[in-house]
Protein backbone atom coordinates (compact mmCIF):
# COMPACT_ATOMS: atom_id res chain seq x y z
CA UNK A 1 0.00 0.00 0.00
CA UNK A 2 1.72 3.43 -0.90
CA UNK A 3 0.84 6.27 1.53
CA UNK A 4 -0.74 9.31 0.25
CA UNK A 5 1.20 11.84 1.97
CA UNK A 6 -1.17 14.79 0.57
CA UNK A 7 -3.54 13.70 2.60
CA UNK A 8 -1.70 14.56 5.63
CA UNK A 9 -1.13 17.72 4.00
CA UNK A 10 -4.88 18.58 3.98
CA UNK A 11 -5.54 17.91 7.46
CA UNK A 12 -6.38 21.64 9.09
CA UNK A 13 -4.32 22.74 12.30
CA UNK A 14 -5.93 23.13 15.91
CA UNK A 15 -5.50 26.70 15.86
CA UNK A 16 -7.61 26.88 12.08
CA UNK A 17 -10.57 24.69 13.37
CA UNK A 18 -10.68 26.56 16.32
CA UNK A 19 -10.94 29.90 14.17
CA UNK A 20 -13.95 28.52 12.52
CA UNK A 21 -17.45 29.88 13.66
CA UNK A 22 -18.09 26.17 14.83
CA UNK A 23 -14.69 25.97 17.09
CA UNK A 24 -15.72 29.49 18.26
CA UNK A 25 -18.99 27.94 19.23
CA UNK A 26 -17.39 25.00 21.15
CA UNK A 27 -14.83 27.48 22.96
CA UNK A 28 -17.80 29.34 24.35
CA UNK A 29 -19.53 26.35 25.48
CA UNK A 30 -16.62 24.13 26.55
CA UNK A 31 -13.52 26.42 26.93
CA UNK A 32 -10.87 27.30 24.54
CA UNK A 33 -8.08 24.13 26.27
CA UNK A 34 -11.01 21.85 26.48
CA UNK A 35 -11.92 22.17 22.82
CA UNK A 36 -7.97 21.98 21.54
CA UNK A 37 -7.99 19.16 23.99
CA UNK A 38 -10.65 17.64 21.82
CA UNK A 39 -9.65 18.50 18.34
CA UNK A 40 -6.15 17.02 18.86
CA UNK A 41 -7.61 13.89 19.90
CA UNK A 42 -9.74 13.85 16.55
CA UNK A 43 -6.82 14.92 14.67
CA UNK A 44 -4.54 12.39 15.82
CA UNK A 45 -7.89 10.04 14.99
CA UNK A 46 -7.79 10.95 11.71
CA UNK A 47 -3.83 10.64 10.99
CA UNK A 48 -4.43 7.26 11.97
CA UNK A 49 -6.93 6.54 9.44
CA UNK A 50 -4.97 8.36 6.68
CA UNK A 51 -2.14 5.92 7.71
CA UNK A 52 -4.47 2.60 6.80
CA UNK A 53 -5.18 4.59 3.70
CA UNK A 54 -7.90 6.75 4.76
CA UNK A 55 -8.58 10.07 3.28
CA UNK A 56 -8.68 13.41 5.09
CA UNK A 57 -11.95 13.91 7.05
CA UNK A 58 -13.64 17.33 6.66
CA UNK A 59 -13.13 20.01 8.92
CA UNK A 60 -16.91 19.82 9.26
CA UNK A 61 -16.72 16.03 10.49
CA UNK A 62 -13.47 17.04 12.95
CA UNK A 63 -15.45 19.65 14.80
CA UNK A 64 -18.32 17.11 14.89
CA UNK A 65 -16.63 14.54 15.96
CA UNK A 66 -15.29 16.83 18.94
CA UNK A 67 -18.41 17.94 19.63
CA UNK A 68 -19.38 14.57 20.36
CA UNK A 69 -16.34 13.87 22.60
CA UNK A 70 -16.95 17.27 24.79
CA UNK A 71 -20.22 16.51 25.52
CA UNK A 72 -20.07 13.44 26.57
CA UNK A 73 -17.29 14.96 28.72
CA UNK A 74 -19.82 17.12 30.72
CA UNK A 75 -22.20 14.81 31.25
CA UNK A 76 -22.61 13.88 34.44
CA UNK A 77 -20.84 10.72 36.19
CA UNK A 78 -22.88 9.80 39.11
CA UNK A 79 -26.51 9.71 37.48
CA UNK A 80 -29.81 8.31 38.24
CA UNK A 81 -30.74 4.64 37.48
CA UNK A 82 -34.54 2.98 37.36
CA UNK A 83 -34.05 -0.25 40.06
CA UNK A 84 -36.31 -2.65 38.17
CA UNK A 85 -34.12 -5.46 40.48
CA UNK A 86 -36.95 -5.91 43.45
CA UNK A 87 -34.00 -5.21 45.71
CA UNK A 88 -35.46 -2.61 48.24
CA UNK A 89 -32.17 -1.65 49.69
CA UNK A 90 -29.66 -2.39 47.02
CA UNK A 91 -26.05 -1.08 48.17
CA UNK A 92 -24.81 -0.54 44.74
CA UNK A 93 -27.66 1.71 43.84
CA UNK A 94 -27.59 3.74 46.31
CA UNK A 95 -29.43 2.20 49.14
CA UNK A 96 -32.69 4.16 50.15
CA UNK A 97 -34.38 6.75 47.68
CA UNK A 98 -35.20 9.96 49.59
CA UNK A 99 -38.69 10.99 50.82
CA UNK A 100 -39.34 14.83 48.48
CA UNK A 101 -39.60 16.26 51.95
CA UNK A 102 -35.82 15.20 52.73
CA UNK A 103 -34.96 16.57 49.07
CA UNK A 104 -36.12 19.60 49.79
CA UNK A 105 -35.30 20.32 53.24
CA UNK A 106 -31.16 19.69 52.05
CA UNK A 107 -32.27 22.76 48.87
CA UNK A 108 -32.98 24.58 51.79
CA UNK A 109 -30.29 24.45 54.16
CA UNK A 110 -27.47 23.30 51.40
CA UNK A 111 -28.31 26.58 48.94
CA UNK A 112 -28.00 29.08 52.25
CA UNK A 113 -26.35 29.82 55.51
CA UNK A 114 -27.48 27.69 58.60
CA UNK A 115 -27.62 27.45 61.94
CA UNK A 116 -25.70 24.17 61.54
CA UNK A 117 -23.38 24.88 64.71
CA UNK A 118 -24.82 28.31 66.02
CA UNK A 119 -27.11 28.59 68.68
CA UNK A 120 -29.47 31.52 66.88
CA UNK A 121 -31.10 32.30 70.78
CA UNK A 122 -28.21 32.59 72.54
CA UNK A 123 -25.67 34.02 69.77
CA UNK A 124 -23.36 31.89 69.90
CA UNK A 125 -21.75 28.56 68.83
CA UNK A 126 -24.01 25.48 68.82
CA UNK A 127 -23.52 21.70 68.38
CA UNK A 128 -24.56 19.93 64.98
CA UNK A 129 -25.55 17.45 67.13
CA UNK A 130 -28.68 18.86 69.12
CA UNK A 131 -30.80 19.29 65.59
CA UNK A 132 -31.54 15.37 65.83
CA UNK A 133 -31.11 14.59 69.19
CA UNK A 134 -34.37 14.71 70.94
CA UNK A 135 -36.21 13.57 68.11
CA UNK A 136 -34.18 10.34 68.56
CA UNK A 137 -34.33 10.19 71.85
CA UNK A 138 -38.27 10.61 71.42
CA UNK A 139 -38.60 8.09 68.81
CA UNK A 140 -36.01 5.35 70.79
CA UNK A 141 -36.38 6.43 74.37
CA UNK A 142 -32.57 6.74 74.79
CA UNK A 143 -31.45 9.15 77.17
CA UNK A 144 -28.72 10.57 74.65
CA UNK A 145 -28.09 11.04 70.83
CA UNK A 146 -25.20 11.11 68.68
CA UNK A 147 -24.67 10.73 64.75
CA UNK A 148 -21.80 10.16 62.10
CA UNK A 149 -21.56 9.92 58.48
CA UNK A 150 -22.02 6.34 58.98
CA UNK A 151 -22.80 3.50 60.87
CA UNK A 152 -18.69 1.80 60.23
CA UNK A 153 -17.64 5.21 61.27
CA UNK A 154 -20.61 4.85 64.59
CA UNK A 155 -18.82 1.33 65.33
CA UNK A 156 -15.29 2.46 65.00
CA UNK A 157 -15.73 5.49 67.29
CA UNK A 158 -17.73 3.42 69.50
CA UNK A 159 -15.33 0.98 70.40
CA UNK A 160 -12.35 3.22 70.46
CA UNK A 161 -14.02 5.73 72.63
CA UNK A 162 -15.16 3.14 75.44
CA UNK A 163 -12.87 0.44 74.68
CA UNK A 164 -9.63 1.04 73.52
CA UNK A 165 -6.52 -1.04 74.64
CA UNK A 166 -9.64 -3.42 76.32
CA UNK A 167 -11.23 -6.36 75.42
CA UNK A 168 -13.96 -6.91 73.80
CA UNK A 169 -15.83 -10.51 74.04
CA UNK A 170 -18.05 -11.09 70.75
CA UNK A 171 -19.96 -14.36 70.19
CA UNK A 172 -18.11 -16.46 66.95
CA UNK A 173 -21.44 -16.48 65.68
CA UNK A 174 -21.56 -12.49 64.89
CA UNK A 175 -17.96 -12.38 63.80
CA UNK A 176 -19.37 -11.24 60.16
CA UNK A 177 -18.22 -9.39 57.26
CA UNK A 178 -21.13 -6.85 56.18
CA UNK A 179 -20.20 -6.73 52.93
CA UNK A 180 -17.57 -3.82 50.87
CA UNK A 181 -14.66 -5.01 53.77
CA UNK A 182 -16.62 -4.17 56.68
CA UNK A 183 -15.82 -7.27 58.88
CA UNK A 184 -16.17 -7.28 62.17
CA UNK A 185 -12.71 -8.86 63.68
CA UNK A 186 -10.66 -6.28 61.53
CA UNK A 187 -12.86 -3.32 62.74
CA UNK A 188 -12.33 -4.32 66.05
CA UNK A 189 -8.49 -4.69 65.58
CA UNK A 190 -8.75 -0.96 64.07
CA UNK A 191 -10.32 0.37 67.01
CA UNK A 192 -7.55 -0.62 69.15
CA UNK A 193 -9.27 -3.27 70.88
CA UNK A 194 -8.70 -6.89 71.26
CA UNK A 195 -11.14 -9.13 69.78
CA UNK A 196 -11.96 -12.10 72.51
CA UNK A 197 -14.31 -14.85 70.61
CA UNK A 198 -16.84 -17.12 72.93
CA UNK A 199 -18.98 -19.98 71.62
CA UNK A 200 -19.15 -21.13 68.75
CA UNK A 201 -20.55 -20.24 65.08
CA UNK A 202 -24.24 -21.65 65.76
CA UNK A 203 -24.21 -21.40 69.62
CA UNK A 204 -23.46 -19.06 72.12
CA UNK A 205 -24.55 -18.81 75.79
CA UNK A 206 -24.43 -16.52 78.74
CA UNK A 207 -22.10 -18.85 80.23
CA UNK A 208 -19.35 -18.19 77.59
CA UNK A 209 -19.65 -14.67 77.87
CA UNK A 210 -18.98 -15.10 81.65
CA UNK A 211 -16.23 -16.81 81.51
CA UNK A 212 -14.20 -14.88 78.86
CA UNK A 213 -14.25 -11.85 81.02
CA UNK A 214 -11.27 -10.62 82.42
CA UNK A 215 -10.72 -7.14 84.50
CA UNK A 216 -9.04 -5.98 80.90
CA UNK A 217 -12.83 -6.68 79.67
CA UNK A 218 -14.40 -3.59 78.39
CA UNK A 219 -16.99 -4.14 76.66
CA UNK A 220 -19.78 -7.31 75.57
CA UNK A 221 -20.56 -6.37 71.84
CA UNK A 222 -23.61 -7.63 70.08
CA UNK A 223 -23.56 -7.68 66.08
CA UNK A 224 -26.75 -8.54 64.00
CA UNK A 225 -25.39 -10.83 61.40
CA UNK A 226 -27.22 -9.08 58.31
CA UNK A 227 -26.80 -10.74 55.26
CA UNK A 228 -26.09 -13.62 57.07
CA UNK A 229 -28.20 -16.23 58.42
CA UNK A 230 -28.32 -19.12 61.17
CA UNK A 231 -30.42 -21.61 61.42
CA UNK A 232 -30.94 -25.37 62.38
CA UNK A 233 -29.26 -26.08 66.13
CA UNK A 234 -28.39 -22.66 67.29
CA UNK A 235 -28.32 -20.50 70.33
CA UNK A 236 -27.95 -17.02 71.17
CA UNK A 237 -27.53 -14.58 73.99
CA UNK A 238 -30.59 -11.82 73.96
CA UNK A 239 -29.19 -8.19 75.05
CA UNK A 240 -31.23 -8.27 78.62
CA UNK A 241 -28.94 -11.61 79.29
CA UNK A 242 -25.95 -9.70 78.16
CA UNK A 243 -26.57 -6.47 80.20
CA UNK A 244 -27.65 -8.33 83.24
CA UNK A 245 -23.88 -9.94 83.53
CA UNK A 246 -22.37 -6.74 81.99
CA UNK A 247 -23.62 -4.25 84.67
CA UNK A 248 -22.99 -6.86 87.34
CA UNK A 249 -19.31 -6.77 86.28
CA UNK A 250 -19.20 -2.97 85.61
CA UNK A 251 -18.95 -3.09 81.96
CA UNK A 252 -20.88 -1.93 78.72
CA UNK A 253 -22.76 -3.73 76.76
CA UNK A 254 -22.90 -2.24 72.88
CA UNK A 255 -25.28 -3.44 69.98
CA UNK A 256 -24.83 -2.82 66.63
CA UNK A 257 -28.12 -3.08 64.62
CA UNK A 258 -26.56 -2.87 61.50
CA UNK A 259 -30.57 -1.80 59.70
CA UNK A 260 -31.86 -0.06 62.78
CA UNK A 261 -35.66 -0.52 61.97
CA UNK A 262 -38.02 2.13 64.07
CA UNK A 263 -41.14 0.39 62.53
CA UNK A 264 -42.64 -3.39 63.60
CA UNK A 265 -41.74 -5.35 60.43
CA UNK A 266 -44.01 -7.83 61.31
CA UNK A 267 -46.79 -5.44 60.19
CA UNK A 268 -45.23 -5.94 56.90
CA UNK A 269 -45.29 -9.52 56.63
CA UNK A 270 -41.72 -9.89 57.43
CA UNK A 271 -40.06 -11.58 60.08
CA UNK A 272 -39.04 -9.70 63.45
CA UNK A 273 -35.98 -7.11 63.10
CA UNK A 274 -34.61 -6.06 66.36
CA UNK A 275 -35.12 -2.36 66.68
CA UNK A 276 -32.96 0.19 69.00
CA UNK A 277 -35.80 0.84 71.51
CA UNK A 278 -36.25 -2.71 72.33
CA UNK A 279 -32.63 -3.00 72.64
CA UNK A 280 -32.44 0.09 74.93
CA UNK A 281 -35.19 -1.15 76.95
CA UNK A 282 -33.20 -4.64 77.26
CA UNK A 283 -30.39 -2.72 78.66
CA UNK A 284 -27.69 -1.64 76.14
CA UNK A 285 -25.50 1.11 76.99
CA UNK A 286 -24.87 2.07 73.34
CA UNK A 287 -26.70 0.98 69.79
CA UNK A 288 -25.80 2.24 66.69
CA UNK A 289 -27.26 1.63 63.00
CA UNK A 290 -27.28 3.12 59.86
CA UNK A 291 -29.21 5.89 57.97
CA UNK A 292 -29.45 4.89 55.39
CA UNK A 293 -30.91 0.97 55.37
CA UNK A 294 -34.22 0.21 57.01
CA UNK A 295 -34.41 3.51 57.93
CA UNK A 296 -34.95 5.08 54.88
CA UNK A 297 -33.09 8.12 55.12
CA UNK A 298 -29.39 9.25 54.07
CA UNK A 299 -25.88 7.83 54.63
CA UNK A 300 -25.65 7.96 58.26
CA UNK A 301 -24.56 6.26 61.60
CA UNK A 302 -26.61 6.50 64.74
CA UNK A 303 -25.87 6.08 68.10
CA UNK A 304 -28.28 6.29 70.76
CA UNK A 305 -27.61 5.08 74.68
CA UNK A 306 -26.85 6.24 78.54
CA UNK A 307 -26.17 9.70 78.71
CA UNK A 308 -23.05 9.28 80.26
CA UNK A 309 -21.79 6.88 77.18
CA UNK A 310 -22.79 9.34 74.15
CA UNK A 311 -20.93 12.15 76.04
CA UNK A 312 -17.60 9.98 76.09
CA UNK A 313 -18.47 9.60 72.33
CA UNK A 314 -19.46 12.99 71.68
CA UNK A 315 -16.11 14.26 73.15
CA UNK A 316 -13.55 11.55 71.93
CA UNK A 317 -11.10 13.04 68.85
CA UNK A 318 -12.22 11.10 66.39
CA UNK A 319 -15.58 12.64 66.61
CA UNK A 320 -14.39 15.06 64.28
CA UNK A 321 -13.12 12.71 61.64
CA UNK A 322 -16.43 10.82 61.38
CA UNK A 323 -18.86 13.69 61.93
CA UNK A 324 -21.84 13.90 59.62
CA UNK A 325 -22.15 16.79 57.21
CA UNK A 326 -24.98 19.84 57.05
CA UNK A 327 -26.71 17.78 53.86
CA UNK A 328 -26.82 14.87 55.21
CA UNK A 329 -28.16 16.07 58.54
CA UNK A 330 -31.22 17.92 57.19
CA UNK A 331 -32.42 14.92 55.29
CA UNK A 332 -31.88 12.73 58.25
CA UNK A 333 -33.63 15.11 60.27
CA UNK A 334 -36.63 15.36 58.26
CA UNK A 335 -36.38 11.31 58.02
CA UNK A 336 -36.92 10.96 61.80
CA UNK A 337 -39.96 13.66 61.59
CA UNK A 338 -41.63 11.26 59.30
CA UNK A 339 -41.33 9.09 62.41
CA UNK A 340 -42.50 11.14 64.87
CA UNK A 341 -45.59 12.04 62.89
CA UNK A 342 -46.49 8.89 62.38
CA UNK A 343 -46.34 9.12 58.09
CA UNK A 344 -43.01 7.00 57.65
CA UNK A 345 -45.12 4.11 55.88
CA UNK A 346 -46.68 7.01 53.05
CA UNK A 347 -43.48 9.31 52.98
CA UNK A 348 -40.42 7.42 53.21
CA UNK A 349 -39.52 5.86 49.82
CA UNK A 350 -38.60 2.28 51.14
CA UNK A 351 -41.58 2.25 53.38
CA UNK A 352 -43.97 2.98 50.69
CA UNK A 353 -42.45 0.20 48.53
CA UNK A 354 -42.48 -2.71 51.83
CA UNK A 355 -46.24 -1.66 51.89
CA UNK A 356 -47.51 -1.28 48.72
CA UNK A 357 -50.30 -4.18 48.14
CA UNK A 358 -50.30 -7.17 45.34
CA UNK A 359 -52.99 -5.45 43.77
CA UNK A 360 -51.01 -2.14 43.45
CA UNK A 361 -48.17 -4.17 41.71
CA UNK A 362 -50.47 -6.21 39.53
CA UNK A 363 -52.16 -3.19 38.10
CA UNK A 364 -48.93 -1.42 37.50
CA UNK A 365 -47.07 -4.27 35.34
CA UNK A 366 -50.79 -5.30 33.76
CA UNK A 367 -50.27 -1.49 32.12
CA UNK A 368 -46.62 -2.30 31.12
CA UNK A 369 -48.10 -5.70 29.52
CA UNK A 370 -50.96 -3.51 27.86
CA UNK A 371 -48.27 -0.65 27.00
CA UNK A 372 -46.04 -3.48 25.03
CA UNK A 373 -48.90 -5.14 23.53
CA UNK A 374 -49.92 -2.26 21.77
CA UNK A 375 -46.58 -2.06 19.56
CA UNK A 376 -46.74 -6.25 19.22
CA UNK A 377 -43.95 -6.61 22.38
CA UNK A 378 -45.23 -10.16 23.73
CA UNK A 379 -44.68 -9.58 27.31
CA UNK A 380 -46.41 -11.39 30.37
CA UNK A 381 -46.77 -11.39 33.96
CA UNK A 382 -45.24 -13.22 36.19
CA UNK A 383 -45.79 -13.87 40.50
CA UNK A 384 -42.11 -13.56 42.13
CA UNK A 385 -40.46 -12.23 45.31
CA UNK A 386 -38.97 -9.08 46.26
CA UNK A 387 -36.32 -8.45 48.25
CA UNK A 388 -35.06 -6.17 51.44
CA UNK A 389 -31.49 -5.92 50.68
CA UNK A 390 -29.03 -4.09 52.70
CA UNK A 391 -28.13 -6.77 54.82
CA UNK A 392 -31.44 -6.80 56.36
CA UNK A 393 -33.46 -9.51 57.33
CA UNK A 394 -31.61 -11.87 54.69
CA UNK A 395 -34.23 -14.60 53.35
CA UNK A 396 -37.01 -12.39 53.92
CA UNK A 397 -38.91 -11.87 50.92
CA UNK A 398 -42.21 -10.09 49.35
CA UNK A 399 -44.44 -11.80 47.35
CA UNK A 400 -44.48 -9.57 43.86
CA UNK A 401 -45.72 -9.07 40.62
CA UNK A 402 -43.70 -9.36 37.37
CA UNK A 403 -42.85 -8.28 34.20
CA UNK A 404 -41.45 -11.47 32.20
CA UNK A 405 -39.82 -11.01 28.76
CA UNK A 406 -38.99 -14.38 27.59
CA UNK A 407 -35.81 -15.22 25.78
CA UNK A 408 -37.93 -16.40 22.64
CA UNK A 409 -40.34 -13.18 22.51
CA UNK A 410 -37.44 -10.38 21.89
CA UNK A 411 -35.35 -10.23 18.78
CA UNK A 412 -31.74 -10.53 20.94
CA UNK A 413 -29.69 -12.19 23.62
CA UNK A 414 -31.24 -11.52 26.93
CA UNK A 415 -27.58 -10.66 28.03
CA UNK A 416 -27.88 -8.03 25.22
CA UNK A 417 -31.23 -6.71 26.15
CA UNK A 418 -30.05 -6.04 29.58
CA UNK A 419 -26.92 -4.55 28.87
CA UNK A 420 -28.84 -2.23 26.04
CA UNK A 421 -31.40 -1.13 29.08
CA UNK A 422 -28.19 -0.50 31.16
CA UNK A 423 -27.16 1.68 28.16
CA UNK A 424 -30.91 4.14 28.15
CA UNK A 425 -30.55 7.31 29.07
CA UNK A 426 -31.81 6.55 32.46
CA UNK A 427 -30.63 2.74 32.54
CA UNK A 428 -32.49 0.52 33.53
CA UNK A 429 -31.10 -2.65 35.98
CA UNK A 430 -33.23 -6.01 35.43
CA UNK A 431 -32.28 -9.47 36.76
CA UNK A 432 -32.50 -12.69 34.09
CA UNK A 433 -33.86 -15.79 35.69
CA UNK A 434 -34.26 -18.93 33.94
CA UNK A 435 -34.17 -17.73 30.06
CA UNK A 436 -36.49 -14.40 31.21
CA UNK A 437 -35.71 -11.60 31.73
CA UNK A 438 -37.75 -9.54 35.00
CA UNK A 439 -38.55 -6.68 36.13
CA UNK A 440 -40.16 -5.62 39.31
CA UNK A 441 -42.52 -2.65 39.57
CA UNK A 442 -42.04 -2.76 43.58
CA UNK A 443 -38.48 -0.86 43.51
CA UNK A 444 -39.00 1.14 40.24
CA UNK A 445 -40.32 4.65 41.91
CA UNK A 446 -44.31 5.28 40.46
CA UNK A 447 -43.19 8.37 38.34
CA UNK A 448 -40.80 6.18 36.77
CA UNK A 449 -43.07 3.90 35.23
CA UNK A 450 -43.25 5.87 31.31
CA UNK A 451 -39.51 5.54 31.34
CA UNK A 452 -39.78 1.84 32.03
CA UNK A 453 -42.23 1.14 29.32
CA UNK A 454 -40.38 3.88 26.59
CA UNK A 455 -37.12 2.06 27.38
CA UNK A 456 -38.71 -1.13 26.46
CA UNK A 457 -40.16 0.19 23.41
CA UNK A 458 -37.14 1.93 21.83
CA UNK A 459 -35.57 -1.59 22.04
CA UNK A 460 -38.18 -4.23 21.08
CA UNK A 461 -40.55 -2.51 19.19
C1 LIG B 1 -24.52 -2.27 57.28
C2 LIG B 1 -23.89 -2.57 58.58
C3 LIG B 1 -22.81 -1.82 59.07
C4 LIG B 1 -22.23 -0.70 58.27
O1 LIG B 1 -23.13 0.37 58.18
P1 LIG B 1 -22.88 1.53 57.08
O2 LIG B 1 -23.95 2.52 57.40
O3 LIG B 1 -22.99 0.89 55.76
O4 LIG B 1 -21.52 2.08 57.35
C5 LIG B 1 -22.29 -2.15 60.29
N1 LIG B 1 -22.79 -3.16 61.02
C6 LIG B 1 -23.82 -3.91 60.59
C7 LIG B 1 -24.32 -5.03 61.45
C8 LIG B 1 -24.42 -3.64 59.36
O5 LIG B 1 -25.44 -4.39 58.92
Amino acid sequence: MTLDTNQFRLLPSVDELLRTPPGEALSAAFSRPLTASALRFCLAEARDKIRAGGLCPSSESLLAAAELQLQQRFLPHLRPVINATGVIINTNLGRAPLSLEALQAVDRISTGYSNLEYDVEAGMRGSRHTHVEQVLKDLTGAEAALVTNNNAAAVLLGLSALALGHEVVISRGQLVEIGGGFRVPDVLRQSGCQLVEVGTTNRTRIADYAAAITERTAILLSVHPSNFLITGFTESTSIAELAELAHARDLLVMDDLGSGCLLNCEKYGLSHEPTPQESLEAGADVVCFSGDKLLGGPQAGILVGKAAVIARLAKHPLMRAVRIDKMTLAALETTLRHYQRGEAETKIPIWRMISTPTEKLIQRVDSWVQQLKQHGITARTQVGMSTIGGGSLPGETLPTTLLALDADSVPYALDTLSQRLRAHTTPVITRILHDTLLLDPRTVLEEQDTEVVSALLTLLA
